[in-house]
């Protein structure tokens, strides 16, 4: 299993921990699956990416 890290802040994101998923199609394309550690750190990344609709969505690590 790949430990994530946050794309913002470079953090660890341990398993076990949610993660915030960038739900925009370019962020989850090929290699770029871009996880942030919360909510803060993807607001930080929604203005550097030029989204103009963005959102997110929590994914659990369980299961
Ligand atoms: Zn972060
Ligand atoms: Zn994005």
């Amino acid at each position: 299993m790949a430990s994530l890290v946050c794309a913002t802040c470079r953090k660890l994101i341990p398993p076990g921990t949610n993660a915030i998923r960038c739900t925009v199609a370019s962020c989850n394309t090929g290699r770029m699956k871009l996880r942030f550690c919360s909510v803060t750190c993807w607001e930080k990344h929604v203005p550097t990416a030029r989204h103009r609709k963005a959102s997110y969505v929590v994914e659990g690590e369980a299961g």
